[in-house]
């Protein structure tokens, strides 16, 4: 492939990665991100060996907070058992060996290495329509997280896939700062792992957001978590 101007949609970790890649490999790439700064979602803070080798990144970074070796699984708040590292190929292997980081430090140094790959960053910009149908760039690469709302508007899905809600925030409560813990419910789960001094607890599924609610507050209880000093909804 010859040297191409691609559009990246998206300052998100995949958006910042792709822009580092294709920039090393000589092609001319823009990242348009629509919020005003990195990281503005509060998602994605545990990554797996396999998921940091990916990256020009390393895990000797100020970025890296614990790294987890463990998972626990359970079932509505009762403890089964700790996960093998080779039995659930389809658990995110970053449960079970990988690093919680602060995702505000990692963008940002995923940023400086795609800049000083040529990448060109732009915030505050928003790929529509408009960018899919002008003929500015070669390529536009959607980078956009879930939803996905850019390939769904221009049909990339079949329409069928239902929306996941999530809620999560910073608690305070007894958790080895080596160890996850993954909390299977009936449609969805929740999840516990360490960050630095706190613990990142979240529920997500296909809940309305009564349920959601109600179910965030029960695992509370079941995990004597203490009051959040930050909660996020999504
Ligand atoms: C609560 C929660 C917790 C999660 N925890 C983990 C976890 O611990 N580990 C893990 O691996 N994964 C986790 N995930 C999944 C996580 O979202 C992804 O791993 C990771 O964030 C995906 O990166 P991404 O770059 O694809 O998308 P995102 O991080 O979502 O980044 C997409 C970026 O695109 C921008 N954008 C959106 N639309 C446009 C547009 N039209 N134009 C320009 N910019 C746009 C957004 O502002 C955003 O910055 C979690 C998800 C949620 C919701």
């Amino acid at each position: 492939m010859g040297e191409k101007k691609i559009l990246v949609a998206g300052g998100g970790p995949a958006g910042l990665n792709c822009a580092y890649w294709a920039s090393k490999d000589g092609h001319e790439v823009t990242v348009f991100e629509v919020e005003g700064e990195l990281a503005s979602k509060p998602c994605g803070e545990l990554i797996s060996d396999e998921a940091l080798d990916f990256t020009p990144l390393n895990n000797d970074s100020s970025w890296v907070l614990n790294r987890v070796r463990r998972c626990l699984i359970y079932c509505d708040g009762k403890f089964i058992r700790e996960l093998e590292p080779s039995s659930r190929p389809d658990i995110p292997l970053a449960l079970l060996r990988g690093y919680s980081i602060d995702k505000k430090g990692f963008l940002q140094d995923l940023k400086s290495a795609a800049e000083s790959a040529g990448a060109r960053i732009h915030f505050n910009k928003k790929v529509t329509h408009k960018n899919i149908h002008d003929e500015e760039f070669d390529m536009i690469v959607d980078a956009t997280g879930y939803p996905r709302v850019l390939g769904r508007s221009v049909g990339v899905n079949d329409g069928s896939e239902r929306l996941a809600t999530c809620k999560m925030g910073y608690y305070k409560g007894e958790l080895n700062p080596d160890t996850t813990i993954l909390n299977m419910l009936d449609r969805g789960y929740a999840w516990l792992f360490p960050h630095d001094e706190l613990i990142n607890f979240g529920v997500g599924g296909f809940y309305d957001k009564k349920a959601l609610d109600k179910l965030y507050e029960k695992n509370i209880r079941t995990f004597e978590l203490e009051p959040p000093p930050r909660e996020f909804e999504a």
